[in-house]
């Protein structure tokens, strides 16, 4: 299987022979098997594949929201196997992350969602945080929906809100498990193209789960997960067992 190279130091994510397993003795599962993948800067890559194939466990150990156990995963140059809680972390801060459910603190506004994003930033706390808040929901369309709270927005707003918010401190990635999965047509597609044209404007790399065939066109590449293998043709990946 070959898979489109980039040169190591372009590649903002990097994963080498990586395989994952849920559980322990008798009830330990293989769920990604041999997974091997570039991302190039500013790339916007689209992985698809059934439900249960393995697409969340992926993205989540790409976030640093869980451990890799083996294999190597290089996240901006970093190597994530065997990594400290700390370094983690500092990987993490540098990822936006959007989910299927938009995930906003309901009892916050829209502006002060964005916020607690960058208050995370300490190269932020010295600026006008609400002013880079407000700028960046003007950008996907909420200029006027900024102090409603998150409860009193549509499903679309809320996303848009959620995206935004992981775009703020300019993250190098950002990784949307789903983002549409929640929304009608024309609102799906509404918030990938905005994910899409700030992404471009940052120069910052996109990996996008979704099921959604209407937007597969937004991608610079689309690849394939199939029973925790990947492959860049549907199909192929049952091809390797
Ligand atoms: P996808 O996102 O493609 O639907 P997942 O990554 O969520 O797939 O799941 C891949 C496989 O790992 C599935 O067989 C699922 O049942 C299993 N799995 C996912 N999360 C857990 C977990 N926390 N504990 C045990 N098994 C899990
Ligand atoms: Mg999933």
């Amino acid at each position: 299987m070959t898979f489109q190279t980039s040169s190591e130091s372009k590649s903002v994510i990097t994963v080498r022979h990586l395989n994952y397993y849920f559980g322990q003795g008798d009830l330990k599962k293989q769920a990604l098997f041999d997974i091997n993948l570039d991302i190039s800067m500013g790339e916007i890559v689209i992985m698809t594949g059934p439900s249960g194939s393995g697409k969340t466990t992926l993205l989540s150990l790409m976030g640093g929201l869980r451990s890799a156990q083996e294999g190597s995963l290089k996240i901006l140059g970093q190597e994530m196997r065997g990594a400290s809680q700390e370094v983690m972390r500092q990987v993490r801060k540098q990822i936006g992350y959007i989910f299927q459910a938009h995930n906003l603190l309901s009892f916050l506004t829209a502006k002060q969602n964005v916020r607690m994003s960058l208050e995370l930033h300490e190269e932020y706390l010295n600026q006008d945080m609400d002013a880079i808040s407000t700028e960046i929901l003007k950008t996907v369309g909420l200029g006027n929906r900024v102090d409603y709270y998150a409860d009193g927005l549509s499903g679309g707003q809320k996303q848009r809100v959620a995206i935004a918010r992981a775009l703020v401190s300019q993250p190098k990635i950002v990784l949307a498990d789903e983002p549409t999965a929640a929304l009608d047509k024309k609102s799906g597609r509404d918030v990938v193209e905005m994910m899409q044209a700030l992404a471009k404007q940052q120069g910052c790399t996109i990996l996008l789960v979704t099921h959604d065939n209407r937007i597969l066109d937004i991608a610079d590449r689309i690849i394939y997960m199939e029973d925790g293998r990947l492959a860049e043709n549907p199909n192929s990946a049952a091809l390797v067992h």
